[in-house]
């Protein structure tokens, strides 16, 4: 069975062609650790799952490497750690920060069943490997030091803007470009930057006298050459991440190797979406994998339910994330599970399945055949089916938990805040006011305020907080 994957780059559904059979070699970026990861960042996390489910069956377990990374410098990591930790030194409290935050992401995936990827290198295990990298795109003339930093010298590379098919002014206006007097170029980028005492530093590459560390990119670039070699298979993540961060990888990876491809084929998942919006930690429209997993809607939520609620959409389309579709997914296992107990699997993967999963990864369509087998009550192939897309077939493991009493009385106790707080405000006691919001915040409540647009009065909302 032919294996056709959409690939960014060429804008075309290609035949796979692995440049080695038997070493078939994926790199999919990995979370920035830094915070809770919100269902939005757990999509790439199960359909490049599933991608590499669909490799091992079509090449072999042993032949198919994928690698996905824990980026673990990253300035979003510093500011988290001075927030959290003000007492400790920032480099104790960014090991804090990033152990907490990676062992979180790893029990949430686990719940989601995701398996464990190949390898997963640490940014700052790599450094070396980083620098070397930027002192060889020195060398060919493809990078600058100026005030300290190394910038990549994007008119160096003449293919540069081809992944993301953009014009240079489209790339800028996206890129938000940081303006800075040292750049030959509005749109170079960083490869290494100055740190500020105290931030992590490592000994700067390039003959530059005071430690830095490194961008963002090169981290991608690098780790992904040291695991899978100057060129390799698949390359995936989010859309977001087209421009500017696999754009630049593509141009560090071929400027430094002098090679024509990085990878063969660019993989992007569409968004995840709120009421039509990205979700998003610098939007707050989030709701992480830990809180669906404990307390959404009044519910824990079992993660096969979540799985099987991301899979029922394209992974090249956007996916609104809504308690009724998430409902349905769960009370379609449930029917199934149900069914087939005491069922024992059938051997293989069917046919069907695994002819849809080779289109493009058409989940939807899997799922369409999974309605079939079970119609048609071929039970063992079901469960054959289900076991091999990452799903227990298991009525124990997909209870959904009600949180009831627990939870209303926290409600009932959160609406009489809010109501006494109305009442202070109307009362224009803002002291009290301020005070009552203050409380709910300490119990993890954060309040909205707003008019009713049809009666014009004083509307407040709330949500719990991460
Ligand atoms: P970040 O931590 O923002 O670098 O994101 C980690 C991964 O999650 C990247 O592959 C992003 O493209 C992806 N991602 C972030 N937000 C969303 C979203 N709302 N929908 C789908 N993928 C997302
Ligand atoms: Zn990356």
């Amino acid at each position: 069975m032919a294996l056709t994957l959409y690939n960014t780059l060429t804008r075309e559904k290609e035949p796979f062609r692995p440049l080695d059979r038997k070493n078939v070699r994926v790199y999919v970026c990995g979370p920035t650790v830094y915070d809770f990861a919100h269902i939005g960042n757990a999509r790439p996390v199960i359909v490049f799952d599933v991608l590499y489910r669909l490799l091992r069956h079509v090449y072999g377990p042993e032949h198919v490497t994928y690698v996905r990374n824990i980026t673990d410098v990253d300035d979003k990591i510093n500011a988290r750690a001075a927030e959290d930790y003000p007492g400790l030194p920032l480099n104790e409290a960014i090991r804090k920060v990033t152990a907490q935050t990676e062992k979180q992401f790893h029990e949430d995936m686990r719940a989601l069943g995701v398996l464990p990827p190949t390898a997963e290198p640490r940014a700052t295990e790599h450094i070396d490997q980083m620098k070397a990298m930027i002192e060889q795109l020195v060398m060919n003339g493809c990078a600058y030091v100026a005030e300290d930093h190394v910038l990549f010298h994007v008119a160096s590379m003449p293919d540069y803007g081809k992944l993301s098919g953009r014009s240079l002014d489209e790339m800028i206006a996206g890129a938000r470009v940081e303006v800075a007097p040292y750049k030959k170029d509005k749109m170079d980028f960083v490869l290494w930057k100055p740190s500020k005492p105290g931030e992590p530093s490592w000994p700067s590459p390039a003959g530059i006298g005071v430690p830095g560390r490194p961008g963002w990119h090169i981290e991608c670039s690098a780790m992904s050459a040291a695991h899978l070699g100057e060129t390799f298979d698949i390359h995936g993540g989010g859309i977001d991440l087209v421009f500017p961060h696999h754009e630049n990888e593509i141009a560090q990876s071929r400027c430094a190797f002098h090679t024509k491809t990085m990878a063969q084929v660019w993989m992007h998942n569409g968004f995840l979406q709120v009421e039509g919006e990205k979700m998003a930690k610098s939007l707050g429209n989030f709701v992480t994998v830990h809180e669906l997993l404990t307390d959404w809607h009044g519910y824990a939520w079992p993660g096969e339910a979540l799985r099987f609620n991301m899979l029922r959409t394209h992974y090249r389309q956007p996916l609104d994330w809504t308690l009724v579709s998430l409902d349905e997914a769960h009370k379609t296992l449930w029917e199934w599970y149900g069914d087939l107990e005491g069922k024992e699997a059938a051997p293989g993967v069917p046919g069907p399945v695994l002819e849809a999963l080779s289109d493009d990864l058409n989940t939807p369509k899997v799922i369409t055949e999974l309605h079939k087998l079970h119609s048609a009550g071929h039970w063992g192939h079901l469960r054959a089916a289900l076991s091999f897309l990452g799903f227990s077939g298991e009525r124990n493991r997909i209870e959904r938990v009600k949180l009831a009493e627990t939870r209303s009385a926290r409600e009932s106790d959160v609406r009489a805040l809010i109501a006494a707080r109305n009442a202070a405000r109307a009362a224009k006691n803002f002291k009290e006011a301020d005070r009552i919001r203050d409380e709910l915040e300490t119990m993890g409540i954060i309040l909205k305020d707003g008019k009713d647009p049809e009666t014009g009065e004083l509307v407040t909302t709330w949500e719990v907080s991460r």
